[in-house]
């Protein structure tokens, strides 16, 4: 299952690496203070984005000199030739989930390794799926490049914890849940801690979770349970939605029975969210507004903040893991692999609340296992094919420690109708 492990010494000898960032968000400015942090690794970065003041604002609050771009990445020529005149050996695509594959085209022309932290999907239908994405597996076999798809948290930590319990704990996984509970508070009455485009189309789809060999669809938000996390991160309703990297796992893990993820959300958060789909403020069909069509959803978006700006304001915890049972040595047993990050702290670090933090530091991490040759086989790859102990090691040094208890086999969540 996993991808044969390179020589970590392939790129000992090789001083340069060059990675080009592109997306001056919330996720781009962690990865950029990550990258900036390991000068050894990251020898050269250029960070891109639509808006490159954006992208000059986060290189002023850097210790070290990175070079900025403008770039529509939606634009593949625009892109190549950004990517021809910088020539860096790997791009991290943080902009938007709609970009993905036009960076990747623009990566297999320019000769550009590639990763990322979200699937591709449409600007028009809200359909997060890797069919898009692992079509071009057999482009960047013949290219001999490698892309990365997921390296963020959940995608991203979430299937390499699965991974490395698979690996390290049982003969075979039945069962996992993951659960991604925010303890943060920004203070706000409504606001999305990512971009809440990206985040509202998400949380209001139908729910889909993998049993007995299927996707199973239920109503968005139609299941709950209450779930304590540990070290006192606290008690929170936690609900059922589909999430992208059910998709992969299911497929990379076909012993598993049951797959299913969980977020927490408070009251609040959902009572706004139902009133804005009530009132058709989540439609992602454009409308005509006085002589303009403009798209609810996005209109929506520029009124809420940005979730960039939330890093002075968000107190609290998050707590991201996952419950895996199955068996090892003919026992049934159940293991749970967490993190727990503090936004304060996050904020004191890298000007970042820590969802933010959460999926740049991965995505930091997934790039250094490409330059350092670990996870560079050429073709497309879910974080999950690739081997999990390297990128482990590196959670626990750079910024995101993990631990892994064992729970009684007796352990199950308490799911009721919401
Ligand atoms: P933001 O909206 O804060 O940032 C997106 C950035 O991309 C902005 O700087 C934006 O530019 C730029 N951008 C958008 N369109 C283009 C374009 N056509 N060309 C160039 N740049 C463009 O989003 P986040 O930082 O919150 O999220 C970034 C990515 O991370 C998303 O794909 C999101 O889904 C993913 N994510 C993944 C998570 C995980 O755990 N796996 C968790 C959270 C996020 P401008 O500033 O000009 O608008």
């Amino acid at each position: 299952m996993a991808i044969p492990t390179l020589n970590t010494n392939d790129t000992e000898d090789k001083p340069m690496s060059k990675v080009m960032i592109i997306g001056a968000g919330g996720v781009g400015g962690v990865v950029t203070h990550k990258c900036a942090q390991l000068p050894e690794i990251f020898t050269e970065i250029v960070l891109a984005s639509r808006t490159e003041a954006k992208c000059q604002a986060i290189a002023a609050q850097l210790s070290r000199p990175i070079r900025t771009a403008q770039v529509d990445a939606d634009n593949v020529p625009e892109l190549v030739s950004l990517l021809q005149k910088e020539k860096p050996e790997l791009v991290i695509n943080v902009a938007l989930p709609y970009q993905d594959l036009t960076i990747m085209d623009a990566c297999l022309e320019a000769g550009v390794h590639y990763l990322d932290t979200a699937n591709y999907e449409p600007q028009d239908t809200a359909k997060f799926e890797y069919h898009w994405q692992w079509a071009y597996q057999q482009r960047f076999l013949d290219a001999g490049l490698t892309a990365i798809l997921g390296s963020g948290f959940d995608p991203g930590a979430t299937n390499l914890f699965t991974a490395y319990l698979a690996k390290h704990y049982f003969d075979e996984i039945h069962e996992l849940d993951i659960i991604d509970v925010n303890g943060g508070d920004h203070g706000y009455p409504f606001a999305t801690n990512f971009n809440p485009e990206i985040n509202i189309r998400e949380v209001s789809a139908e729910c889909r979770h993998w049993e007995n060999g299927e996707f199973v669809t239920t109503p968005a938000m139609s299941m709950k349970a209450h779930y304590t996390c540990p070290e006192d991160v606290g008690t929170f309703d936690i609900y059922r939605m589909y999430h992208e990297e059910l998709e992969s796992i299911s497929k990379h893990f076909p012993s598993l029975r049951r797959a299913q993820f969980w977020m927490s959300f408070s009251d609040n958060y959902l009572k706004h969210l139902e009133v804005l789909e009530n009132v058709g403020m989540t439609g992602i069909e454009p409308v005509e507004f006085q002589g303009q069509s403009i798209v609810p959803i996005q209109f929506l978006a520029h009124l809420l903040p940005d979730p960039s700006t939330l890093g002075p304001r968000t107190k609290g915890r998050t707590c991201i893991g996952c419950i895996v049972r199955g068996v090892k040595d003919g026992r049934e047993k159940v293991m749970y692999l967490y993190n727990i990050c503090d936004h304060e702290s996050c904020y004191q670090e890298v000007q970042s609340q820590a969802i933010s933090y959460t999926t740049g530091v991965p995505a930091m991490i997934g790039a250094k296992m490409i330059l350092q040759g670990k996870w560079r086989q050429p073709g497309v790859w879910n974080v999950e094919q690739c081997d999990p102990d390297p990128f482990m090691e590196d959670m626990n040094l750079y910024g995101l420690p993990w631990k892994v208890v064992e729970l009684n086999p007796a352990f199950h969540l308490d799911i009721a109708q919401s």
